[in-house]
């Protein structure tokens, strides 16, 4: 695991109050980033992690694939396992995590998410599949930082 943040004993006391940490993960790299984030605090805090990867109900809905919608959403799902299982190998040995993948808008369904569970921080990537297009943040960090039930930790994409 990436360390990013460096071996300062008070950041432990700093960061227990964050015991539930949900991070938002979609297929690109800057997720990779947030996880690790997520991992380092959760370590430090002694938090349980969990996974939420939204499968889009406007690519469910789009006319033009030709798929059915349950064979998309089977489909959807099976690959989001398939995501979530590699953002878990990069968590230290021994830290289980939860997932959840619910169907709908990515920012909706994250804040749901955060309510239901519920978590005390969302990690999430600054720029996914939208893109840095020159604008600060990406659409579903923006909805989730506006609607979020608690702290929102953006980490930001690299490039
Ligand atoms: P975007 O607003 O698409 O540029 O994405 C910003 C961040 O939101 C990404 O780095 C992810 O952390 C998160 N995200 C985007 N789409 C999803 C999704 N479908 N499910 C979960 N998280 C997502």
């Amino acid at each position: 695991m990436t360390r990013i943040i460096g071996p300062m004993p008070w950041l432990k006391e700093a960061f227990v109050i964050f015991q539930k940490i949900l991070v938002a993960v979609d297929g690109e790299p800057v997720s990779a980033h947030a996880a690790d984030v997520a991992a380092e605090l959760a370590q430090l805090a002694g938090a349980e992690v969990a996974f939420v990867h939204v499968i889009d109900v406007e690519l469910v809905n789009a006319a033009d694939t030709g798929i059915q919608p349950d064979v998309f959403v089977a489909s959807a799902k099976e690959d989001a396992r398939k995501l979530i299982d590699d953002f878990r190998k990069r968590l230290p040995q021994r830290m289980a995590a939860l997932d959840f993948v619910p169907i709908g808008a990515p920012h909706t369904e994250i804040v749901n998410a955060a309510n239901d569970w519920p978590a005390d921080l969302i990690v999430i990537g600054s720029h996914g599949r939208g893109g840095i297009k020159r604008v600060l943040l990406g659409s579903v960090a923006e909805g989730v930082m506006r609607n979020a039930p608690c702290p929102v930790l953006i980490v930001r994409a690299r490039n």
